[in-house]
């Protein structure tokens, strides 16, 4: 008996060795190179995520995809200086910024579940804010690009440059997972890349404003981040 597989089917699969097999080819590749396959394979099936904090996984595909889609969740708790970021990447770059929005307005969400609920359940509302619009978001591709990298905290140590977003079921390309800090710096020195402000104002990563705090001495990267809760990540890479 012949067995017909659905199509969707053997194309997730098929997605997911592609991934597979790329992680491990373009794990000592440089950035571009990542970008470039990522471009090569997905053309307009494949984004970049941006959390606005700067604009280098943006600058980076530009170079590779020109137009490239820059997909940035506005949770309406942004700094100003956020919104700022992104509007100046869509102005002077080469690419297009897709904002995502959440269901509910932060106003609607009050109504429902009371004021402040990053306060008292920043997981609920990192859900309904960030997780679920990404989620809609990305049915429009097949792959997409982070900014992650393996030095930013514990828990983003073993991020693959290429590996597979098993919850989405999509690609998920991180082409500056090696780089350090001093890579990045570089990188915005050398390009003229456009940065988030707080950047220069004692904030190491840029988050919601409620939930963001600036770093002290000797704290990693994401330590600004939910302080006063063990919560390190939104949920958008777990
Ligand atoms: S980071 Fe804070 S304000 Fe933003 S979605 Fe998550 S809990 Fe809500």
């Amino acid at each position: 008996m012949t067995t017909v597989q659905d199509p969707q089917e053997a194309s997730t699969a098929h997605h997911r060795q592609l991934a597979l097999d790329a992680g491990r080819e373009l794990e000592d590749a440089p950035a571009l190179e990542v970008l470039r396959w990522a471009a090569d394979t997905f053309g307009s099936r494949f984004c970049v995520t941006s959390s606005m904090e700067d604009a280098v996984v943006a600058h980076l595909a530009s170079r590779v995809l020109p137009g490239v889609h820059v997909v940035f969740l506005d949770t309406g708790y942004h700094f100003p200086e956020t919104i700022g970021t992104r509007d100046a990447v869509a102005a002077v770059m080469d690419v297009e910024v897709i904002t995502l929005t959440p269901r509910q307005s932060v106003a609607e969400q009050d109504a429902q579940y009371g004021p402040r609920l990053h306060d008292r359940s920043p997981d609920l509302c990192c859900a309904m804010r960030k997780v679920q619009p990404l989620e809609e978001g990305l049915r429009a591709y097949d792959a997409w690009a982070t900014g992650l990298r393996r030095d930013e905290s514990p828990a983003r140590s073993l991020t693959p440059v290429v590996g597979w977003d098993e919850r989405r079921q999509k690609v998920k390309v991180s082409p500056i997972a090696r780089w350090t800090q001093q890579d990045v710096d570089a990188y915005i020195a050398e390009h003229g890349v456009l940065t988030n402000p707080l950047l220069s104002d004692g904030y190491a990563s840029v988050g919601c404003a409620p939930c963001t705090r600036r770093v002290l001495e000797g704290e990693d990267a994401r330590a600004g981040r939910w302080a006063g809760f063990s919560k390190t990540e939104c949920g958008l890479h777990l």
